[in-house]
């Protein structure tokens, strides 16, 4: 069974308004597509989120090639955040679907900056295969590409 799957409307989206200029942002970088700029209520300080102006729902909407072209931007902005904060590293993140932790339906990339014992994390309870179930999950995956 296929997840139901949100479709925001892009009249009514505060990241098409941001991309707009309608609401103002704290824009670090732009092009005539893409826009990076501050998170309102950031995980660490210089979180940033990057996305398309133009309105997809989630990664599985977007253009590959848009999708590319901004992305070419990510390791100028990873290491522009991690010297304006001095940060040791940094979380690059994508949230697709409400599960998932997506609340914004209007494709996103988050840029957290990151430090040694910062509090920040996931709970990262790796599992294990029972035999035969990782073949039939790659065979799974491959069919649908
Ligand atoms: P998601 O949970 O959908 O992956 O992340 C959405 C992010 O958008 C959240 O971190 C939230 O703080 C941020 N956000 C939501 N509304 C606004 C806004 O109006 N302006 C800015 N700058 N960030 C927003
Ligand atoms: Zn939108």
């Amino acid at each position: 069974m296929t997840a139901k799957r949100i479709m925001s409307n892009p009249t009514d989206c505060i990241f098409c308004k941001i991309g707009s200029g309608q609401i103002p942002s704290a824009c670090v970088w732009t092009s005539k597509e893409a826009i990076a700029f501050l998170d309102v209520n950031p995980l660490a300080e210089g979180h940033t989120l990057l996305i398309p102006k133009q309105h997809f729902a989630d990664l599985r909407d977007i253009p590959a090639d848009l999708l590319g072209r901004m992305l070419a931007q990510a390791p100028k902005l990873v290491d522009a955040i991690v010297r304006a904060t001095g940060a040791s590293g940094l979380n690059f993140l994508q949230n697709t679907g409400a599960s998932a932790g997506q609340a914004v339906f209007h494709v996103h990339f988050h840029f957290i900056p990151r430090q040694a014992n910062d509090g920040l994390g996931f709970r990262w309870n790796a599992g294990s295969y029972e035999p035969g179930r990782a073949d039939a999950l790659q065979a799974a995956i491959k069919a649908w590409l």
